[in-house]
């Protein structure tokens, strides 16, 4: 999704940044791409980017969690079932929210169960512009296919609920959304 809103916007002449994790995707033409592995690298970079930044658009799927420790060395199996313990990774949204200004913030839930509802308290603590209301829970969209069912749901104004598109296409509709607030 991310690389087909950085696509969608870099075509409309937009300057575009895309903050990727590890995928197997090539480039768009003309982005500039920055690398990262884990929440805390998406952080700082978005975090370094966000100076340049008129409007920034959260659609990765960042885990909550990560193990509070790693092992230096390998566990032996003979060392009986380990127990993993989480720790929280930092909410790359939340933490940059004091930044916000002007800036337009959209956001992405990735929902299976109460999609509007949970998208929606996300808009608010999260203190969002748009969210995109993802829903993950059927096979024939979100993760490793090609298409998206969506709300589009604005902190003001009205729903928009979008029939099962391709990727390529609800891109174009947030960056419709997004190119009618600079009219
Ligand atoms: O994962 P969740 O559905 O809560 O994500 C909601 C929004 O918050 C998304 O736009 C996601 O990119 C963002 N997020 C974040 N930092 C996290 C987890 C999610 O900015 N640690």
């Amino acid at each position: 999704m991310g690389f087909a809103l950085a696509t969608a916007a870099r075509r409309r002449g937009h300057t575009v940044t895309l903050i990727a994790g590890p995928v197997a995707l090539p480039a768009p033409d003309g982005v500039s791409i920055v690398s990262v592995i884990s929440a805390e690298d998406m952080l700082d970079a978005v975090s370094s980017n966000l100076p340049e930044c008129d409007a920034l658009i959260m659609c990765a799927a960042v885990a909550d969690w990560r193990p509070a420790t790693i092992s230096p060395r390998k566990l032996k199996k003979h060392g009986g079932i380990p127990t993993l313990t989480l720790e929280a990774t930092p909410d790359i949204l939340q933490t940059i929210k004091p930044r916000k200004r002007k800036r337009l913030f959209i956001g992405f839930a990735a929902e299976t169960d109460d999609l509007e509802q949970e998208a929606s308290r996300k808009l608010k603590s999260k203190g969002l512009d748009l969210i995109v209301a993802n829903d993950v829970g059927r096979s024939d969209s979100g993760f490793e296919v090609e298409n998206n069912r969506v709300v589009m749901i604005p902190a003001s104004g009205p729903r928009r609920r979008l029939p099962l598109m391709s990727k390529d296409a609800v891109a174009e509709r947030i960056m419709d959304w997004i190119d009618a607030r600079w009219k």
